[in-house]
């Protein structure tokens, strides 16, 4: 191969057209057959690499692929199937991978986690003493399929044995060196027999490197690297990191493996830095992860040149190979359909083909020289000036509050203490007060009505009468139901983000932007191109029209500025920290408007808080800061008697209870049923002294919890935590949720309430 080499990482699966997606689910209903279905995977498999030998790949990944995830393919191929799924050895019956994966009638499902600091969730390997066994080569299976099917000579990708064991459960850390020791002898097995293969690179994925390890991982490491490289000497070993900056560069970059793939777009300063600093080893190739396999956005590649040639410094371009960040995965097909898009914005957008096209022409402008490649590259420079220069993105007056945020209130009027005095003598709520998390059920004819409103069969008027009988529907339902603070219900939102992205400045709806986030499950997420302002009142008819209603308080509904940032694609011209910003200003209006309008409870969610948690723990604390300075931007101008709620969807919050306080909201109610008891537990550690909820049943099972059950639940919370503050409600939104199933479950849920309230 001549003077650097193209390569690329992981290609989505899902599809241009997310046929991946709908083979999943047409199986999955019995409408495919398992021959039919296998058949049409292959297809897509092999039409995904055609693709990227079509545009002119040198070293195209097989192996990425998946049925579902690749973490559960792995443990699939080590025959890791927990006892529950009554697994009998051998290659892993497509069913048994799927029960895995989504539970079947007699065992529930593997637990599922995000996947890094991605969107995307992978199932968690439960290794609890299974023995592993090597039930086949999948990577050699991948790279003979591409080889045979297509004349490909793929870069079969494998997930790196130490990430493996690291994103596994079901042992003790003191049992790492154990199992290294158990499971290294089927990785040799694999590097062997694909060596004897005679594939020349295979891509060992190793994300886990780029995370704060401990002294002993490097020694880990070593001791899994030298044994593969013995097995395998004559074996192109790429240990692949992502996400961040690697971790002990130099321990790194002196492993017994032929490259090293490193990101250049998330952690790239420090990356460079340690290239500039430290040099990079003679004897091996570096992946150069230059284009960025997170974002949407198209590449300013004389600055991607730039970057290439700097680093030519350390490492001569033969021994270089320009490849995207990370897997594609993270990113969705094709731009080509998004033509309904502003010109100057669709023309600033990569997908994931797109992407591969600038590591292409970037490979290429170094082989031929840049004069070769001129026109495409000014033309990617144009696309993303002009994106730049739009005036969507020089909002002065946004521009300027976000940039002098100092000078923005951000602080209460008043303390809690004193909050809590004013606001309990302005709604007099009952001890143990109930309320819900916001949302009830999205009927099929909630749905329904949304979808004749979108293709124009109803006219505005229409549906809004249609979602203000909802909401009449559910304000009786909850006074006679019982509850003390009440919500409109949010019949007129699809999606938390999309609803208020859709009301505001700055954002824009792809048509194609899906991109997996778990199992066939697939998000659009909205785009923020531009600054982010609030143009007009987006929730405050509903909520005025509910509080219209009842004597009892209303909670207005907002998503919290994280939440929407973490949810998005968001432009990468200004910090994250800025955009978050603006959306708190934008959000901070909408506060006032509804306060204006009478609604003194407003809940702004933020169950996305904590997804954006960086990699490495010497950047979260900073990362919290703002975090919670964003939310407080939001909430912060209102009267001492107007009550702030928030909501977070997750439990594992110890880590981050100092920011939960900081967020100074009168109320908060998190997710906990799933693990009550753990949760509980941390409040024997800590204090919180301002009002909060445990969600006292688990919304994401159409079980209608017994009273008895709550009162258990209720009765051990207030053992740790302060009865004059505690509230009751169930654990999340209820809009995934039948209709018969909720108001059981919520009159279960007063009643529960009642019957503690006369105890006490
Ligand atoms: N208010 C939202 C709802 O009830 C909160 C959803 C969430 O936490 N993800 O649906
Ligand atoms: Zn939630």
């Amino acid at each position: 191969m001549g003077k650097l080499t193209s390569s690329s990482l992981g290609y989505p699966r899902i599809g241009a057209n997310r046929e991946w997606k709908k083979a999943l689910e047409a199986f999955w209903a019995g409408k495919l057959e398992e021959a039919a279905f296998l058949e049409e995977l292959k297809a897509i498999r092999l039409h995904h690499l055609q693709k990227q030998q079509e545009k002119g790949i040198d070293l195209i990944p097989v192996g990425d692929f998946s049925f579902y995830d690749h973490i559960l393919d792995t443990a699939s191929m080590l025959g890791l199937v927990p006892a529950r799924f009554g697994y009998e050895g051998g290659i892993v019956p497509v069913s048994t991978y799927y029960a895995m994966a989504r539970g079947n009638k007699e065992a529930s499902a593997c637990e599922m986690t995000k996947w890094f600091n991605t969107n995307y969730h992978y199932i968690v390997p439960e290794l609890n003493g299974l023995s592993p066994v090597l039930t086949q080569n999948r990577p050699l299976e991948a790279y003979r399929e591409a080889k045979q099917e297509l004349g490909i000579e793929g870069k079969p990708v494998l997930v790196g044995l130490f990430t493996f064991l690291k994103l596994s459960k079901g042992y003790e850390p003191a049992q790492l060196d154990e199992l290294i020791g158990q499971y290294l002898p089927l990785y040799e097995q694999i590097v062997r027999e694909l060596a004897q293969e005679g594939v020349q690179w295979v891509q060992i994925d190793e994300p886990i490197l780029v995370t704060s390890l401990e002294p002993e991982d490097v020694q880990r490491i070593r001791r899994i690297y030298e044994a593969l490289h013995a097995v395998a000497p004559e074996l192109n070993m790429m240990l692949q990191t992502y996400f961040e900056s690697v971790e002990s560069y130099e321990e790194i970059v002196r492993l017994p493996v032929q490259g090293v793939g490193l990101d250049f777009a998330h952690g790239a300063k420090r990356n460079l830095e340690a290239i500039e600093k430290h040099g990079f080893p003679e004897d091996k190739v570096l992946g150069a992860g230059v284009i960025d396999g997170r974002n949407i956005w198209r590449a300013d590649l004389s600055a991607s040149l730039d970057l290439l040639n700097r680093l030519s410094a350390a490492v001569p371009f033969e021994r270089m190979i320009v490849q995207p960040s990370s897997s594609l995965l993270h990113v969705p097909v094709t731009t080509a359909p998004e033509t309904a898009l502003d010109p100057v914005l669709s023309a600033a957008l990569a997908y994931a083909d797109e992407k591969l096209d600038e590591v292409v022409l970037l490979a290429r402008a170094i082989r031929e020289g840049a004069d070769a490649v001129q026109a495409e590259l000014d033309a990617s420079v144009q696309a993303v000036a002009a994106l730049n220069a739009s005036a969507s993105r020089s909002n002065v007056k946004v521009r300027e509050a976000a940039a002098n945020i100092e000078s923005q209130p951000s602080t209460r009027h008043s303390a809690f203490a004193e909050r809590r005095v004013r606001q309990q003598e302005r709604f007099r709520l009952p001890f143990l007060p109930t309320t819900t998390i916001g949302s009830f059920p999205q009927t099929p004819e909630v749905r329904s009505a949304r979808q004749k409103w979108r293709k124009g069969e109803w006219n505005d008027s229409q549906y809004e009468a249609f979602v203000k009988n909802e909401i009449r529907t559910w304000m009786d339902l909850q006074e006679e139901i019982g509850l003390d603070v009440l919500v409109h219900g949010e019949f007129e939102r699809t999606d938390m983000v999309e609803f208020f992205g859709e009301k505001l400045a700055g954002f824009a709806f792809t048509k194609n932007g899906w991109v997996q986030s778990y199992g066939s499950r697939c998000v659009k997420p909205p785009v923020i191109y531009g600054d982010v302002a609030f143009i007009e009142p987006m929730t405050v008819k509903e909520s005025v029209y509910a509080q219209s209603l009842t004597a009892k308080p209303v909670k207005g509904m907002l998503t919290g500025p994280v939440t929407i940032l973490n949810w998005s694609f968001v432009r990468n011209d200004i910090s994250r920290e800025q955009v978050a910003y603006q959306i708190a200003l934008a959000l901070r209006e909408e506060v006032e408007a509804l306060e204006a309008a009478g609604i003194e409870m407003i809940q702004v969610d933020e169950p996305a808080i904590r997804e954006g948690l960086p990699l490495k723990q010497s950047e979260t604390e900073y990362y919290l800061d703002w975090a919670v300075l964003a939310f407080r931007l939001s909430t912060s101008t209102v009267k001492d008697t107007t009550q702030i709620h928030t909501h977070m969807c997750y439990c594992e919050f110890h880590d981050m209870i100092e920011s939960i306080r900081a967020l100074d909201a009168d109320v908060i109610s998190i997710e906990t049923s799933r693990s009550h008891g753990e949760l509980i537990h941390s409040f024997e550690e800590f204090t919180y002294d301002k009002g909060i909820g445990l969600g006292v049943y688990d919304i994401h099972s159409p079980r209608v919890p017994e009273v008895g059950e709550m009162v258990s639940m209720i009765n051990r919370a207030l053992e740790v935590l302060d009865p004059s503050l505690f509230w009751i409600n169930p654990d999340c939104g209820l809009k995934t949720r039948g209709l018969t199933e909720t108001v059981a479950s919520l009159r279960h849920m007063t009643e529960a309430t009642r019957q503690v309230r006369e105890e006490r």
